[in-house]
């Protein structure tokens, strides 16, 4: 490549995310593998996104008011997007998104599977 690495650019960042919050996903690697969940935020800047229910971390929280109680609280933390693969509502499988081109012109985002507008 090119050999300069402009601004901070991450290991996975090279390919876009096509995801979106709210979209289905399986986890393909690590711990949490073959576990399913919901989108529910993506960083396109990082190449990350957080997984409802995946790659739980544990968080010590102090009691900060009286009466609140301290403990371990397990947050979602981020994942790479390229460890996820989409499962299309629509035919239920893991799929990879096509694009489409609508009648008007818009690109909308499609199931490679079975075509269905995502
Ligand atoms: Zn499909």
């Amino acid at each position: 490549m090119f050999g300069r690495n402009k601004g901070k650019t991450a290991k996975y960042t090279k390919n876009k995310i096509h995801l979106k919050s709210g979209d289905k996903v399986v986890v393909l690697n690590g711990k949490d593998r073959g576990k399913q969940g919901k989108i529910i935020a993506v960083s396109p800047k990082e190449g990350k996104l957080i997984v409802e229910g995946v790659n739980l971390v544990s968080k010590h929280v102090k009691p900060r008011k009286v009466g609140q109680e301290g403990g371990i609280v397990k947050t979602e933390s981020a994942l790479y997007a390229c460890k996820v693969q989409l499962i299309c509502p629509h035919c239920g499988k893991t799929t990879r998104i096509a694009h489409k081109f609508m009648e008007d012109g818009k690109k909308k985002r499609s199931c490679k599977k079975c075509g269905e507008v995502l």
